[in-house]
């Protein structure tokens, strides 16, 4: 089975790009019944840090992609945090020194030259014209002065001057790329930091990956990694390099789109099984219009072959969409424990909500559903239910007349003993008292709206009179009459 990595940097919390990459890897692993490793890739110690981390691991447990091998979980091929793996780089440098596929550099370069987080070897290969400083081309003597004096010196690997580097793309297929177009790139600096090309091989080499899904801006890098795993007689990994995520208007997804974390989107009222779904299908179709998935259903349904090879258009408004379907279908007890943090936050949960009280609670959800995009949009709803009613000043101007009044009071009436008191019969008893008074339903019913809720705007009516039950409904009926 395989086995698959997600390799984030902790240089910034867990983005939607990364995310999807994760969700990827995990989904994979799971419909595959493979391993899915999470790994660290904090070689950049100035720009890491264990808040960022955290974030990371924050996110995806959030999103529910768990790892087989990692932090906090362990595994046999740890450490899983390259900061503790460097003798590992530095050894197989110089093994790879050893075997002639690498050299070192004497030029002092390479600080200045690589230190992009990609590992791209910096400045050019040797202009024909510099004192060349390598072991490459000193005489054996020159470099045993040199590593006598201690001279900083990287390694480089050597690219053979000829020949293509070619590799198979699960998304794109076949890439190759020309040997002479690679320059020798450092593997290790001279402060014995590795490189991404030497650390991110050796690792998914030494925890046996077989199979790579990352984003496209690897694939430059894919060459320089292959040549590596060759140089090392490992086995090379299948490649699947997924598009990248554009905002609506087709540029790079970024800030300017809006959240770019991952858990904003959970601070800002998103249901995780929403995000997973809406993550899953940017960039992978499963070949049919289905649109809302489970989580187990994308694990059944995932494949590599269905990775569309072309960019991803990031739609707030299909996400929004999918929210709300989410909240719509996900059981009561999993929405109540997703609402209750808004709900005690907006100090509207209630200690019975966990005993006897919950029913009505269910009950009230149930109501709120269609209209939650959000999980903030459940104490929004929730709230006129079960406080006093505090009346939008201009809706109970235009809607609570004195005529009104009188309107309301034979309503109130007529509800005191309407049975069952179910949403059909109460909309019999509201319709038939606006016929009876000779008042159109649709006026009729916006006073009884706004003399329940305070608001032009509310769930269901009826289902909304039976929730609040006849005592309380008769009281705002009556109140909004005066
Ligand atoms: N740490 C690299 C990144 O975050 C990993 C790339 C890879 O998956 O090889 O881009």
């Amino acid at each position: 089975p395989p086995r698959v990595r997600f390799a984030p940097s902790p240089t910034g919390y867990l983005h939607v790009g990364g995310a999807r990459t994760a969700l990827f890897n995990w989904l994979l692993a799971r419909h595959t019944g493979g391993a899915f490793v999470l790994r660290i890739e904090d070689t950049d110690m100035e720009r890491s840090s264990d808040e960022m981390v955290q974030g990371i691991l924050d996110g995806m447990r959030w999103l529910g992609l768990t790892w087989d091998e990692g932090p906090g979980v362990g595994g046999p091929h740890g450490p899983y945090f390259q900061s503790q793996r460097l003798d590992r780089y530095r050894a197989v440098a110089a093994q790879l020194v050893a075997s002639g596929h690498a050299y070192y550099d004497y030029r002092g370069a390479d600080a200045r030259a690589t230190a992009s987080e990609t590992g791209d070897g910096g400045p050019s290969a040797f202009g024909p014209k510099q004192y060349d400083e390598t072991s490459v081309s000193l005489s054996a003597e020159e470099v045993v002065e040199r590593e006598a004096a201690g001279m900083p010196r990287a390694v480089r690997f050597r690219v053979p001057p000829e020949g293509r580097t070619v590799f198979a793309d699960a998304v794109h297929g076949e890439i190759g790329f020309d040997n002479a177009g690679l320059e020798d790139f450092v593997i290790l600096r001279s402060d014995g930091c590795p490189t991404y090309h030497l650390s991110v091989v050796v690792d998914d080499m030494d925890m046996q990956i077989t199979q790579v899904i990352r984003g496209d801006d690897h694939i430059s890098n894919t060459p320089k990694q292959v040549l590596l795993y060759e140089a090392l007689g490992a086995p090379v990994p299948g490649f699947a390099h997924v598009p990248l995520i554009l905002g609506p208007d087709k540029k790079r997804l970024s800030k300017r789109h809006g959240a770019t974390s991952v858990m904003e989107y959970s601070a800002q009222g998103v249901v995780p099984e929403a995000m997973v779904n809406f993550l899953a299908l940017l960039g992978w179709s499963p070949g049919t219009d289905q649109e809302l998935f489970s989580a187990d259903e994308l694990v059944e349904r995932f494949d590599l072959e269905g990775i569309s090879g072309g960019n991803a258009v990031f739609n707030p408004e299909k996400l929004e969409w999918m929210n709300n379907q989410h909240i719509m279908q996900m059981s009561d007890d999993v929405l109540i424990a997703q609402a209750r943090p808004w709900l005690e936050q907006a100090g509207l949960w209630r200690a019975d909500f966990d005993g006897p009280g919950r029913p009505w609670l269910v009950r009230a959800l149930a109501l709120l559903r269609p209209r939650a995009k959000r999980l903030g949009d459940i104490p929004e709803g929730l709230g006129p239910l079960v406080r006093p009613v505090v009346f939008d000043p201009a809706a109970a101007t235009k809607h609570l007349t004195p005529q009104m009044g009188a309107h309301l009071d034979a309503l109130a009436t007529t509800l005191a003993d309407t049975a069952p008191f179910d949403p059909a019969t109460i909309e019999q008893a509201v319709r038939g008292t606006a016929e009876a008074r000779g008042v159109k339903p649709g006026v009729f019913m916006q006073a009884v709206r706004v003399s329940l809720t305070g608001r032009t705007v509310s769930p269901g009516l009826f289902e909304t009179i039976e929730l609040l039950g006849r005592d309380e409904s008769l009281a705002r009926i009556r109140a909004g009459a005066r």
